[in-house]
C-alpha cells in the first residue's frame, strides 16, 4: 500500500501567523477578480446551467472538471441562484476565495461542503436564507475568528464591487447609500461561520440575530482591536466528531467541530474569567486524572501512544518544523498529538512553543515511518533514522522549504512503507 503523496493545496498567507506567532498584520479581504475568459470558468458556467436544467440534487463541479480548470475558479457564478433543486453543494478542496450572496437563493440546500478550501475565510450573510441547510463541513482554521486560533477579522469597510450584493443582506431591500458592512459569527448548519453583512440601514444591523456563544457578541467591523474570546485548546480532549451522513458521493470525513465542545467553556475576557491558577489546576487535573484506556475497535492505539517522546519532523503546507511529541491522546474520536517545537538549523524560528495535531479516525493514517491526516494535510515523520536524514538535509538547505518538502515526501512516505492504520476516508 503506497502512502499518499504530499499534496499542495491552494493556500494563502492571510491566516499564517496563527500557526507561527501572535503578531497580526491588518488583514484584507480577497478581492481577486474571477478570470471570466478562462476555460475553468466557462466550464463551470456550463455545469451550473446543466444542473439547473436537469434539476439535480447534488452539484459537485470539481468532479466534472480537470483539477487545473477547477483551480481557476475563485468564486461561483451568480447563476447558482438557479440551482433550486440542489440539496448538496460540494466544493471540496477548491481555490475559492468567496461565495456570492446568491447562494441564499438555493432554497433546497441541505449540505454545504467547502472542506479544505483554505482561502475561503468567510461566507456571505445571505447563506442564512437557506432554511433547510443542516450539514456543513468547513475547514475551521481557514475562518476569520475561528475558535482554535482567533485570527482577527479584516477591518471594515472594505467596499468592493466584487463583494457588493444586489440588495441588503438582511431585508433584501435596495441600497439608497453605500451599504454598511459588518461581521457577525453565527451557527450555520453544523459550523459557526464568520458572515459578512451588507446592510442598507442601522435598523437592519439592529435586526441581526444574537451571535453564536463564545464569539464576539455583537456585529462588529473587525480590525485588530476587536476583543475576541480566548482560543480554545484541546486540554479538555478532542472535540466530538462531526460526520456527514454516509451516502454515495458524500465524503464522511470529520474535523473537529467549529464550536467548542460543550464541556469546555471558553474563558471570556470579562469579570467571570477564572483566576489563572484555577485554570492551570483544572488543566492539570484533566491531564493527570486521565488513564490510558483501551479504545474499542482501535487495537493500534497502544502503538500510537508509544510515539510519545519521539523527535519528529512536522509538515503542514509550507510550515515545517522539528518537533517532539510531548503528549499522545487516543480515544474513540481519534488521535491528538501535542507537539513541542525544537529549534533546529534550517527551520524558521517560531514564537510559539507548542501546538497540536489532531485527526479523527476517518482521517488518520499511520505507517511504520510516519503519521498523517490526509484530509487536513498535516504530516509527521516519526521514524528516527528518517527524521535524522531530514534534519541533516534541512541543515544543508538552510531556509529553503521547497527542496525540503520534496525530500520529506521521498524520505518519510516512500512507496512500499508498511501501513499500520489506513484512513477509511476517501483520501
Ligand atoms: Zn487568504
Ligand atoms: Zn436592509
Amino acid at each position: 500500500m503506497n502512502a499518499e503523496p504530499l499534496c499542495e493545496d491552494p493556500i494563502c498567507t492571510c491566516l499564517k501567523p496563527q500557526y507561527e506567532n501572535n503578531r497580526w498584520p491588518a488583514l484584507h479581504l480577497h478581492v481577486e477578480p474571477q478570470d471570466t475568459e478562462c476555460h475553468g470558468w466557462k466550464r463551470l458556467l456550463e455545469l451550473v446551467d446543466q444542473a439547473a436544467s436537469d434539476g439535480r440534487e447534488e452539484f459537485a463541479p470539481s468532479k466534472a472538471m480537470d483539477r487545473k480548470d477547477w483551480m481557476q475558479v475563485v468564486t461561483l457564478p451568480l447563476s447558482i441562484a438557479k440551482l433550486k433543486a440542489v440539496k448538496s453543494l460540494y466544493l471540496y478542496s477548491s481555490n475559492l476565495v468567496r461565495i456570492p450572496p446568491e447562494i441564499g437563493e438555493m432554497e433546497s440546500l441541505e449540505r454545504f461542503d467547502p472542506y479544505t478550501s483554505y482561502r475561503l475565510h468567510w461566507l456571505p450573510y445571505e447563506i442564512t436564507r437557506c432554511r433547510r441547510l443542516k450539514v456543513s463541513r468547513v475547514s475551521t482554521r481557514a475562518l476569520y475568528g475561528n475558535y482554535k486560533y482567533r485570527p482577527p477579522f479584516p477591518r471594515l469597510p472594505q467596499p468592493h464591487d466584487v463583494l457588493r450584493p444586489s440588495g441588503c443582506s438582511v431585508c433584501g431591500g435596495p441600497f439608497s447609500q453605500e451599504p454598511q458592512q459588518v461581521w457577525i459569527s453565527l451557527r450555520v448548519a453544523t459550523d459557526v461561520m464568520p458572515l459578512l453583512v451588507h446592510a442598507c440601514s442601522d435598523e437592519c444591523i439592529r435586526n441581526l440575530p444574537t451571535p453564536a456563544e463564545h464569539y464576539v457578541q455583537h456585529p462588529h467591523q473587525g480590525g485588530l482591536d476587536v476583543k475576541q474570546p480566548t482560543a480554545v485548546d484541546f486540554l479538555g480532549g478532542p472535540p466530538v466528531s462531526k460526520e456527514l451522513p454516509k451516502e454515495p458521493g458524500v465524503q464522511a470525513v470529520s474535523e473537529p467541530m467549529a464550536t467548542p465542545p460543550p464541556c469546555q467553556p471558553v474563558a471570556q475576557e470579562d469579570h467571570n474569567t477564572p483566576s489563572p491558577l484555577r485554570r492551570v489546576l483544572a488543566a492539570l487535573t484533566r491531564i493527570f486524572v486521565r488513564r490510558p484506556v483501551e479504545v474499542p475497535g482501535h487495537p493500534e492505539a497502544a502503538m500510537i501512544r508509544q510515539l510519545q517522546g519521539r523527535t519528529c519532523v512536522y509538515k503542514e503546507h509550507a510550515f515545517i518544523q522539528k518537533v517532539r511529541i510531548t503528549e499522545v491522546r487516543v480515544d474513540e474520536w481519534g488521535v491528538l498529538l501535542r507537539l513541542r517545537i525544537v529549534a533546529a538549523k534550517g527551520f524558521s524560528p517560531q514564537q510559539k512553543k507548542s501546538f497540536e495535531a489532531a485527526a479523527c479516525w476517518a482521517n488518520f493514517s499511520m505507517s511504520e515511518l510516519a503519521v498523517w491526516a490526509p484530509g487536513i494535510t498535516w504530516y509527521l515523520v516519526t521514524d528516527p533514522s528518517r527524521v535524522e536524514r531530514i534534519l541533516a538535509r534541512a541543515a544543508e538547505l538552510g531556509a529553503s522549504t521547497n527542496g525540503l518538502s520534496q525530500f520529506i515526501s521521498e524520505t518519510g512516505f516512500p512507496d512500499g512503507a508498511a501501513m499500520i492504520v489506513k484512513a477509511p476516508g476517501p483520501f
